[in-house]
């Protein structure tokens, strides 16, 4: 019968969700990878000086809810997707087409008990001025690839 194995099955579960609720993504995996980006795109996407994202497989995660997708091409020269929630506007998601078994997750959309751990900050070399980075990370100008 199923469910036989007892206790070391992994059962961590991940959920993130826009400001109205309506859109949500789900991964039954930890991220991949978590990285401080610091590109233009983000920055614009976002509204902040930097944003933090958490990198899931595909395969672990599902999106539901009403998306709105916009379609660019990044500094990395990658085509790159985001998808922001078509009610409230919150940016989510974006996706690179050099990475298509990947989605990013903007790590504040991520929902406790999940606490963002990123490994370092990506295009350091588009970074605002005056935004210091103090935290000892490793530094890449660019993004990775
Ligand atoms: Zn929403
Ligand atoms: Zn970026």
């Amino acid at each position: 019968m199923s469910g036989a194995r007892g206790g070391s099955c992994v059962t961590s579960s991940i959920s993130a969700r826009c400001a109205c609720g309506a859109l949500q993504f789900q991964s039954t995996a930890a991220p991949v990878m978590q990285v401080i980006c610091h590109c233009a795109d983000c920055r614009a996407a976002t509204g902040r000086s930097f944003c933090e994202t958490a990198f899931f497989r595909t395969g672990h995660g599902a999106i539901t809810g009403p998306q709105s997708v916009t379609s660019f091409v990044a500094a990395s020269g990658a085509r790159t997707e985001r998808v922001a929630c078509s009610r409230c506007r919150t940016v989510m998601f974006d996706t690179s087409n050099r990475f298509p078994d990947i989605i990013g997750v903007l790590a504040e959309t991520i929902e406790p008990p999940f606490v963002a751990k990123p490994a370092c900050h990506m295009w350091v070399s588009s970074k605002v001025a005056g935004s210091d980075i103090t935290d000892g990370l490793p530094q890449h100008a660019e993004g990775l690839s």
